[in-house]
């Protein structure tokens, strides 16, 4: 996949984890595929990564557990 920002280097795929939010509540999808450009750090996500999040935000998919983290909110 070519960086969108037009880069000469082609995207690199990462997993991460990333928090969505579904009915105002937080959700943790970790293992996420997305891709990432090793020049300016455009993000994009494929196509079945959007599915999954899809899936994971209309129920369609169980928890495997649960996630919870101390919060740090930068107050400018
Ligand atoms: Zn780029």
């Amino acid at each position: 996949m070519q960086c969108p920002n037009g880069c000469d280097v082609s995207m690199e795929t990462v997993q991460v984890e990333r928090i969505f939010y579904r009915a105002g509540e937080p959700v943790v999808i970790s293992g996420l595929e997305m891709y990432v450009c090793p020049d300016c750090g455009c993000e994009a996500m494929p196509l079945r990564s959007a599915r999954i999040v899809e899936n994971v935000l209309n129920g369609r998919m169980e928890p495997a557990g649960q996630f919870s983290a101390p919060l740090f909110q930068l107050v400018t």
